[in-house]
């Protein structure tokens, strides 16, 4: 499970609905809220569920569209 901490609560907070996100440099991020007060978590590094790094826009063939 993902965690962040919280800039409200100033507490360690579990990262509620995480989604990978990409800095502007480039480096994987998660982005999500906190379960308590609902304030923006922001977390350097990919979610828990994601384990490969976030490729770049190299290969297609991931999604297949039917
Ligand atoms: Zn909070």
């Amino acid at each position: 499970m993902a965690g962040g901490y919280c800039v409200k609560c100033k507490e360690p907070r579990e990262i509620v609905d995480p989604k990978q996100i990409t800095m502007k440099n480039g480096r994987p991020a998660t982005e999500g809220r906190c379960p308590v007060c609902g304030t923006r978590i922001f977390k350097i590094g990919a979610p828990d569920g994601a384990a490969k790094p976030a490729e770049p826009a190299a290969e297609a063939g991931e999604q297949a569209k039917g």
